[in-house]
């Protein structure tokens, strides 16, 4: 998206979740004739539901030694706030096997280590393409606060520190009275101490974002095909597509459907290793927005609360149930009280809205970006599980280097599909 401008392509782009709407918007600036596929409005997904955080000190992976260790709880524990249902189990043992092995200590060093340029720049890569978009001000810079209700709630967080640390994470711990002057509407009880990292992003809006994102790739001449892709192959010099409306022919691809990402890379001879971790959202009403000013997580409780644009956002769960089980909102409803215990102005409001989305999640816990080692016309952007938001526009900038030639701004290896031969 600088210097010289790439020839034009032809460039279907699968998805217009946050990934799929910044990669087109990235093509299009580019020069490219952009075709975005998509059955539903941008961002309509699980990229509308998320706790709105763009977190640029995101480094520590999902699977860690202290997670492997509470695994039996994920299906004894029906109130944990990790579940792996017993009927996915069985498909999931590959996903599981792979994500044990990630959670070793060299290798979750390792993808720390993978992480940090996405992250570190992530929100860099938004704000330019929010300048193109028009949409700087759906971009704050709040910072992300998690809190701690004791020395040994704080103290467990130590491994996670390290990994930090050794990334050169920048974040602040605060006392009590440094939180309650950040976030004058939490209970002071559940906020001992304080972990800020200042430099995060926050967008209240996250659907709106992936709209703005998308509408700014089509007034830059991209089309957005309500259709859904049901067949891909590969031809000489690019890719046949079957939608709904019929085959068309592209010189490149971007797989960016989020969790329904394999099915289609599988189709053109690519394979890989994605599940979804379900995740849910309770919402109170639009006068709550301002009971906190930023996401605050409460890691003993399972839970980040956020003061999104329709009011304050109750998110939790990490659930392995697949993409067809039907929602379970059990687990959420019984963390309403505690909710309202962290924030005390919530404790007369009613819930408004139940949500469900779905986290489209590799066992290593690194998003899959970069072309197919089948062929440079197919390009992969998915599997950016906890981390969709953060890494959007990072993965888009990176897709449009790829398919411009130019030197890539993060070093691709340990994204690449490849990975899971
Ligand atoms: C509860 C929760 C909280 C979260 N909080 C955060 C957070 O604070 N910060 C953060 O960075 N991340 C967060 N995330 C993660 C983030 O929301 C996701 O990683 C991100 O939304 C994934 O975006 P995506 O564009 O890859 O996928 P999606 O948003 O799922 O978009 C994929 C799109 O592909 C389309 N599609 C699928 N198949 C086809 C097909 N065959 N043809 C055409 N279109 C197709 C779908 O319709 C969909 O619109 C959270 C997630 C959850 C669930």
């Amino acid at each position: 998206m600088v210097n010289h401008a790439p020839a034009p392509q032809d460039i279907a782009v699968i998805g217009a979740g946050l990934v799929g709407s910044a990669c087109a918007l990235a093509l299009a600036e580019d020069g490219h004739r952009v075709t975005l596929f998509d059955p539903d409005p941008p961002g309509a997904g699980t990229s509308s539901g998320n706790a709105g955080g763009i977190v640029t000190g995101a480094v520590v992976p999902t699977a860690t030694s202290q997670v492997l260790r509470a695994l039996p709880s994920y299906v004894l524990d029906r109130n944990g706030p990790a579940v792996l249902r017993l009927r996915h189990a069985l498909h999931a043992l590959p996903w599981l096997w792979r994500f044990v092995r990630a959670g070793r200590p060299a290798e979750v060093a390792r993808i720390a280590a993978a992480l940090w340029p996405l992250v570190e720049g992530s929100l860099t890569a938004h704000r330019q393409l929010a300048r193109l978009a028009g949409a700087d001000g759906m971009i704050t810079d709040e910072g992300w606060l998690k809190v701690y209700a004791s020395d040994a709630e704080f103290a467990a967080t130590a491994p996670d520190r390290l990994l930090m640390d050794r990334c050169g994470v920048r974040y602040q711990v605060l006392d009590q009275a440094e939180v309650m002057a950040l976030e004058p509407g939490l209970n002071p009880d559940l906020a001992r101490i304080g972990m800020h990292q200042p430099e995060s992003g926050f967008v209240r809006d996250p659907r709106g974002l992936a709209q703005s994102y998308a509408d700014a790739a089509l007034s830059r001449g991209a089309r957005h095909l309500c259709q859904r892709v049901r067949g891909l192959v590969r031809r000489p010099g690019g890719v046949t597509i079957h939608a709904d409306a019929g085959p068309q022919d592209f010189d490149r691809l971007v797989i960016a459907a989020g969790a329904w990402s394999a099915t289609l890379a599988r189709q053109l001879g690519d394979r890989v290793s994605l599940d979804t971790e379900r995740g849910y959202h309770l919402g109170f009403g639009a006068q709550t927005a301002g009971l906190l000013r930023r996401p605050v997580g409460l890691p003993a409780l399972g839970m980040v609360l956020s003061p999104m644009q329709g009011g304050l956002r109750l998110v939790s769960g990490d659930e392995l149930a697949g993409l067809t089980a039907p929602p379970d909102f059990r687990r959420i409803r019984g963390l309403v009280p505690q909710a309202r215990r962290a924030v005390p102005g919530l404790s007369e409001q009613p819930v408004t809205s139940e949500w469900m989305g779905f986290r489209p999640s590799t066992p290593d816990s690194l998003p899959v970006i970069g072309v197919s080692p089948h062929g440079p016309e197919v390009i992969h952007a998915f599997g950016h599980g906890h981390l969709g938001l953060t890494l959007a526009a990072i993965t888009a900038l990176m897709v449009a280097d790829a398919v411009a030639g130019r030197p890539p701004r993060v070093e691709p290896r340990p994204y690449v599909i490849g990975r899971f031969r």
